[in-house]
């Protein structure tokens, strides 16, 4: 059995090295590595450099926009552009932050980057769909939208799905919150969700750091989580155990 967390935030977890090991016992082959400010694009790359399987993201949260130093973008294009393989992570729009419309800004200069960059984007949407796809279609119009997307803890009306897979070539990777029985409209979701186009993620983030709402403290809980996607989707396990790691390769490589 092989696995792949298509979304998680190593560089803040305690006890990584053993942690890492653990992953790579129970056949863990890759994880995609996504920063929330400047603050931790060092770490990340460090994580990237030191263990293998590690895929590199870079960006800013919208949870992580106060403060942000006012070089940001022009960081942001040098760590990118000096790590040829990293993508532009996580990015997005966050009902629950600060000041909706810096948000924004933030969100459309980073998706521009990622588009002049030729780079796969990370996407963190809460609560705020209507105006995400708003700002996709006008970067659309103007031919600056990166050239893949992945909706990560994807959570939105499931018939979405269709429109953001033809119009923005995404992907949609699925959390731990597809697991409660009380969140019937992430279960449809994932029903939704073609075979060729599903990831699954821990998105665990250690204590320090967890501004966001982190549900997961290890990458090793999608192992329990692979199992339930299986029921829940209707997928046999072999089968879809191998479509995971194979759209998280390419997703990250095609
Ligand atoms: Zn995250």
């Amino acid at each position: 059995m092989e696995f792949f967390d298509a979304h998680v935030h190593l560089q803040t977890l305690d006890n990584l090295p053993e942690l890492m090991e653990q992953a790579k016992q129970a056949g863990f082959v890759g994880f995609i590595c996504n920063s929330t400010s400047p603050a931790d694009w060092d770490k990340v790359l460090e994580v990237s450099k030191t263990y293998e399987g590690v895929y590199p993201c870079f960006g800013i949260h919208p949870l992580y926009v106060e403060n942000l130093p006012s070089d940001w973008a022009i960081r942001l294009r040098k760590i990118l552009i000096e790590n040829p393989k990293a993508m532009v992570g996580e990015i997005g729009l966050d009902k629950f932050g600060v000041d909706l419309d810096f948000q924004e800004t933030v969100f459309r200069t980073q998706l521009e980057l990622a588009h002049e960059l030729n780079r796969p984007a990370h996407i963190h949407c809460v609560r705020c769909w209507d105006r995400l796809l708003h700002v996709f279609k006008t970067e659309k119009e103007k031919g600056k939208m990166p050239p893949k997307i992945l909706s990560h803890s994807h959570h939105g009306d499931k018939d979405l799905i269709p429109r953001l897979i033809e119009e923005y070539n995404a992907y949609f990777s699925y959390s731990s919150i597809f697991v409660p029985d009380n969140h019937p409209k992430v279960q449809a979701c994932l029903k939704s969700t073609p075979l060729d186009r599903l990831l699954i993620e821990s998105d665990a983030m250690g204590n320090v750091e967890s501004k966001a709402v982190g549900l997961s403290k290890s990458p090793l809980d999608v192992i329990d989580l692979v199992p339930k996607m299986s029921i829940i989707s209707g997928h046999k396990l072999p089968m879809l155990q191998e479509a995971l790691c194979k759209n998280a390769m390419e997703f990250i490589n095609g």
